[in-house]
């Protein structure tokens, strides 16, 4: 059985449902087993029969067409800059930590849609996020980086923050997220923060996301990473498992917001505050 790592390395590659499996091999179209993993390599268009509708849309473009990663990256939106960074970090050691680059365009684009202008993040890591929120935010914004450590923004990070004109509008916070949070929260700044994101431990992602409601303003957006947890959410396991499964459960009835999950990455619960 592949480890977890390994799994999490194979996220772009999912398995095929098995009705898609029939079908196309049915339907004469080109399938191929890879690693253990169905990935249909030529085109394939099945016909849709009756009461296939949500099966067949579950598994989106990218699922058949896992190469078609490297074609969205070239149409997200990110400088040159962002870019090179990101390229960067996905050689270095714990890469898998770092933000997906359509995921975190995504939230520049939201944070512009809504007109934000002071968020925050729970878990920075190298801050590939953190560049794009900053540039996503107007020359008076801000963007609270809560982390446990700096050292993964040393150097490469904050000089392309630097040299992006954005290292003003970070504010990096260092220790335990749950205490930064709490200090937010006790000096007053409840309601002020227009957009969070939530990447860190999951162990304490129910206690980040309780916080985060209370820091962000009525009509702000929580948005939560890794709300499928390369599937173990749904089936847990472990204790983040465990937590992870909670939250979701928690989210989907939460009368405090209204909310959306998106198959983007490894899953995102976006939660807008009523
Ligand atoms: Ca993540």
């Amino acid at each position: 059985m592949k480890s977890r790592f390994a799994q999490r390395l194979n996220m772009n590659i999912p398995k095929m449902s098995k009705s898609w499996s029939k079908y196309c091999a049915f339907a004469g179209f080109g399938a191929a087993l890879v690693g253990g993993s169905s990935i249909v390599l030529a085109r394939s268009v099945a016909p849709r029969q009756k009461g296939e509708l949500s099966k067949s849309a579950i598994p989106c473009t990218l699922g058949f067409h896992p190469e078609l990663y490297e074609y969205i990256l070239e149409h997200i939106g990110e400088t040159p800059l962002q870019t090179k960074l990101r390229e960067s970090v996905s050689e270095k050691p714990g890469a898998i930590m770092m933000g997906a680059a359509d995921e975190t365009q995504f939230l520049a684009w939201l944070c512009q849609l809504i007109g934000a202008k002071k968020v925050f993040e729970v878990g920075v890591y190298r801050g590939t996020t953190t560049l794009a929120l900053a540039l996503a935010l107007p020359e008076d914004g801000k963007v609270v980086g809560l982390d446990l450590h700096k050292d993964g923004v040393v150097g490469e990070t904050e000089n392309a923050w630097k040299e992006a004109g954005v290292f003003d509008k970070i504010d990096l916070r260092i220790g335990p997220a749950v205490d930064s949070l709490k200090k937010m929260i006790d000096d007053g700044e409840e309601g002020t923060y227009d957009l969070c994101f939530i990447d860190a431990d999951k162990i304490n992602i129910e206690a980040y996301y309780e916080s985060a409601l209370k820091l962000i303003r009525k009509g702000g957006v929580i948005a939560v990473d890794n709300t499928l947890w390369e599937g173990y959410a749904a089936k847990p396991e472990t204790r983040a498992d465990f937590a992870i499964n909670r939250l979701n459960e928690q989210i989907k009835k939460d009368p405090r917001v209204k909310a959306t999950m998106l198959a983007v990455a490894d899953g995102c619960y976006l939660c807008r505050k009523l």
